[in-house]
C-alpha cells in the first residue's frame, strides 16, 4: 500500500495542532494554579514576594535562590563567621557557656537554654539571617521571661528570670533567636531586619549583674512550639514552623 505525502504531511499538521491545543490549555489551567501561589525569591540582598493575583490558598513558594540568600545563618557579631563556625569557636572558648548546662536550684532545676558568647561589652549584634522579624523586644533593664524548671519529683513548673535588654527575631525557617543582656536595642517590635541592622549591643543587663560573669551575648534559638534547642544541632528546616514566619510577613492581600 502506498502512502502519500501529502497525507503524512497531513497527519503531522494534525498531531502538532493537537500539541498546539492542548498546550493552550494546560498553561490557561497552570496560570489558573498560578493565583492561589506566592513565590518568595530575592533580588540583591532584597526578599521578593511574587503574587499573580489572590491569595486566597497560601501556597507559598521559595526560590533556591531565597533559600541559598535567607536561610544561610551566620554570626550575631560582624566577625564573618558562618554560624557553624561560631558554633566550633564557642566550644573551644573555655569561658562560654553551653547549652544545657544546670542552673537553678535543687528545688528549682532548670538549664541553661543558650549559649553564652563572650565578646567586649557593647558590640553591635546582627540577626543571624538575612531577613527576619522583630517579635519580642524589651529595652527594660529588668525584663523577665517564662521559662520552665523542674520541682523535686520531676513536676515541671514555670518561673520568670530576669532576661535584661531581650530581642527575639524570627526567621524564614520558623526558627527563632534570642538575644539577652543587651544594654541597647535600637529595634521595634514587628521590625523587618536583615544582615545589616544593628538590632541591639552586647552588655550586662538582667541576671547577670549577680552572677559575677563577664558581659557576654547569651543566645538562644527556639522552634516553632518555643522549645529551645542546642545551636549546635544544625539549624533544621521544619515545614509547619515555615508557615509560622509567613504568618508575619504582609504578603498579598485578598
Ligand atoms: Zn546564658
Amino acid at each position: 500500500m502506498k502512502i502519500s505525502a501529502s497525507f503524512i504531511r497531513a497527519i503531522i499538521i494534525i498531531i502538532l495542532l493537537i500539541i498546539v491545543i492542548s498546550d493552550f490549555f494546560y498553561i490557561k489551567y497552570l496560570e489558573k494554579k498560578m493565583d492561589n501561589i506566592t513565590i518568595l525569591t530575592s533580588e540583591a540582598d532584597s526578599m521578593v514576594a511574587v503574587n499573580p493575583s489572590s491569595f486566597k490558598e497560601p501556597i507559598v513558594v521559595f526560590t533556591a535562590d531565597f533559600i541559598d540568600n535567607f536561610y544561610h545563618y551566620s554570626s550575631p557579631f560582624k566577625d564573618g563567621m558562618d554560624f557553624n563556625e561560631l558554633i566550633k569557636t564557642y566550644i573551644r572558648n573555655r569561658w562560654s557557656d553551653h547549652y544545657g548546662c544546670g542552673r537553678g536550684t535543687r528545688e528549682r532545676k532548670r538549664i541553661h537554654e543558650g549559649i553564652d558568647l563572650f565578646v567586649p561589652e557593647n558590640t553591635p549584634v546582627y540577626p543571624l539571617t538575612n531577613f527576619g522579624i522583630v517579635t519580642e523586644v524589651s529595652d527594660n533593664s529588668h525584663y523577665l521571661v517564662q521559662v520552665q524548671y523542674e520541682k523535686p519529683g520531676g513536676i515541671i513548673d514555670s518561673m520568670k528570670i530576669e532576661y535584661g535588654k531581650t530581642i527575639r527575631i524570627l526567621y524564614p525557617e520558623g526558627i527563632e533567636s534570642i538575644y539577652t543582656h543587651l544594654n541597647e536595642v535600637f529595634v521595634e517590635l514587628n521590625q523587618a531586619v536583615d544582615r545589616n541592622t544593628v538590632v541591639g549591643l552586647t552588655g550586662l543587663t538582667g541576671n547577670i549583674r549577680n552572677s559575677g560573669k563577664p558581659s557576654h551575648l547569651h543566645l538562644e534559638l527556639r522552634d516553632s512550639e518555643n522549645r529551645s534547642f542546642d545551636p549546635r544541632n544544625r539549624l533544621r528546616f521544619e515545614q509547619n514552623s515555615a508557615a509560622n514566619f509567613i504568618k508575619h510577613i504582609n504578603i498579598g492581600d485578598e
